[in-house]
């Protein structure tokens, strides 16, 4: 079974590959998800990436008891939806979230959008470290979040902020949030890894990956995984799809192919933005 290195991050150690479990909308049932989620876990998937809003925690946790795989091998993380940060909120929604997941704690729980024009980022800060105080999160982060909001976190947090969660693919260039990352001790968990399967039909990609003998997802999850403080989190509800991505621990892109996947970042290449919700990207 694959073993997956681990990041560290503010007394966090988090596996430098994650499984997505975002639901494209009601598709997927939360027993196949149950399903899928142990199979997962099965394989050697320990980082498992859900959302309250995914509507997938409970199959998340139906998945996780299913596997077998103790829960402290496990690092599970969720996130409070953005119209639930005022502080009576928060500690309701992660109540919620615990219940759905049936578990005790998560190891990290997340800020899922920011809004700080409707709730101060003070309050809802505070209301995540209240989580963590009373045991419910063992770590705390953001999603979604600029970088001038992420240092806002940070400095209003009592507690340490460990990670920010964003769309990161070769379509999509990072490199002055990934910088702050950097300077800032922390993970980036890269969302959409695969651009949603858009990276798939890329030319310069598949000729890599020829000359790799690997698949083009493979290289792609590859070259995130070879950028310091980057941690992918692939989504797929295949068995076989869900193998491949993890078998990425015994080849190595050169420089040069680096180089020529990271050139492939273009003005459009984002694809989550929904108006009125995201920040003024970086
Ligand atoms: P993604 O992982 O880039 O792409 C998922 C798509 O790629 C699925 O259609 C999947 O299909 C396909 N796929 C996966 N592996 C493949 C392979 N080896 N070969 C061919 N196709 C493959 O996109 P995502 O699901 O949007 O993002 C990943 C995770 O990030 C989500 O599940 C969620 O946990 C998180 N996320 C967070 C946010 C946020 O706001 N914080 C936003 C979006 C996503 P199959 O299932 O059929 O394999």
């Amino acid at each position: 079974m694959t073993t997956i290195p681990v990041f560290h991050a503010h007394g966090a150690a988090i596996p430098k590959l994650g499984f997505g479990t975002g639901r494209i909308g009601d598709k997927t049932s939360i027993d196949a998800y149950g399903e899928i989620v142990a199979h997962a876990l099965k394989l050697g998937y320990r980082h498992i990436d859900t959302a309250w809003k995914y509507k997938t925690e409970k199959g998340v946790g139906e998945g996780i008891r299913a596997s077998g795989v103790p829960r402290a091998e496990i690092f599970l993380t969720t996130k409070v939806s953005h119209e639930y940060l005022r502080a009576d909120d928060v500690a309701r929604m992660v109540d919620e979230s615990l219940n759905n997941l049936k578990v005790e704690y998560v190891d990290l729980l997340m800020v899922h959008w920011p809004s700080p024009d409707k709730v101060p980022l003070a309050e809802t800060m505070n209301a995540l470290a209240e989580a963590k105080r009373e045991g419910k999160a063992r770590h705390l982060g953001v999603a979604n979040f600029n970088i001038a909001l992420l240092e806002d976190a940070i400095r209003l947090c009592p507690e340490p902020i460990i990670n920010v969660q964003v769309e990161y693919h070769p379509y999509l260039d990072q490199t002055r949030l990934l910088a702050a990352v950097r300077r800032l001790g922390l993970a980036m968990t890269a969302y959409c890894p695969l651009g949603r399967g858009r990276l798939l039909s890329d030319p310069v990609v598949a000729d890599i990956a020829r000359t790799k003998g690997k698949t083009v997802a493979q290289v792609v999850l590859r070259w995130h995984l070879q950028q310091p403080n980057v941690i992918p989190i692939p989504r797929s509800t295949n068995p076989g799809r869900q193998a491949e991505n993890l078998n990425i621990f015994d080849f190595t892109l050169s420089d040069d192919e680096m180089k020529r996947i990271h050139a492939l970042a273009r003005a459009d290449g984002r694809i989550a933005s929904p108006p009125g919700r995201a920040p003024d990207w970086d």
